[in-house]
């Protein structure tokens, strides 16, 4: 059996998870079922550094919310990496400690359209794009474009890795096997199209308003049952 037959493919989900939710997840199922990923791991943040000066939930709670949000999934994790490290680690080196602990290992990192259009702003984020696979979601109000719009702000050499997957079907099992472990890819995909977001499951609570379809069962009971995202 060929090396690359013997490496796991695993998807990783960077985010705050402020509080997790269905567009969180329709993407994650999306991505495990059209890459064939044995898993998928949801990884916390501590706080991002574009979200630092925002009032972000404690990490306990929003790691609890994603660990009830998985526990009937078996393809999808938690994983504290992050959280449990002290040097608040940015994205390249999580991604580089993952590579070297779960050997033999192809990692597929995760991002919504708006995340990749600001991922020029990333830390070492040529090192993300040409170093990794990664897989961009697109998002509801996420203005993509074509290649050019969405990737517009990337050089030329790493706009050659992009794989524009939008509007086709999953990848085919003969695409799959035909990857090249040494040339990682950035695809565009659109499988799914959730018009959720964290912010707007917060304002939801904030409101008043039911966030039953925003939010698996167990995270809007866990919200209502520790009072968060209700301003006092
Ligand atoms: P907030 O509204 O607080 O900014 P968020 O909904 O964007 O939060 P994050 O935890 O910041 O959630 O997102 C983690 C990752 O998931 C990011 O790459 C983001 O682009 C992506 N993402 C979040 N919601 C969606 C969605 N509905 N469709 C596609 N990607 C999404």
């Amino acid at each position: 059996m060929s090396e690359e037959r013997l490496r796991r493919r695993i998807g990783i989900y960077g985010g705050t998870f402020d509080p997790v939710h269905n567009g969180h997840f329709k993407v994650a199922e999306a991505a495990l079922d059209a890459f064939a990923l044995d898993r998928m791991l949801f990884i916390p943040a501590f706080a991002p550094p574009h979200k630092r000066k925002q009032n972000i939930s404690s990490p306990f709670h929003r790691l609890a919310m994603l660990a009830l949000a998985t526990a009937d999934s078996p393809r999808m994790f938690v994983s504290t990496i992050e959280l449990e490290s002290p040097s608040r680690p940015y994205t390249i080196e999580t991604l580089g400690r993952l590579q070297a602990e779960l050997q033999p290992v192809r990692l597929f990192f995760v991002m919504g359209a708006d995340s990749f259009r600001d991922v020029t702003s990333w830390r070492e984020y040529e090192a993300i794009l040409s170093g990794y696979d990664v897989i961009v979601a697109t998002r509801p109000g996420s203005h993509v474009g074509g290649n050019g719009g969405i990737a517009g702000h990337l050089a030329p050499q790493l706009q050659k890795r992009i794989t524009d997957l939008r509007g086709a079907a999953y990848p085919s099992s003969r695409d799959l096997a035909n990857e090249d472990p040494e040339s990682p890819r950035i695809y565009l995909t659109d499988y799914v199209a959730v018009d959720v977001s964290a912010t707007g499951v917060r304002e939801a609570v904030e409101q008043g308003r039911s966030i039953d379809e925003m939010v698996p069962p167990p995270v809007a009971a866990y919200i209502e049952k520790y009072d968060l995202y209700r301003k006092t």
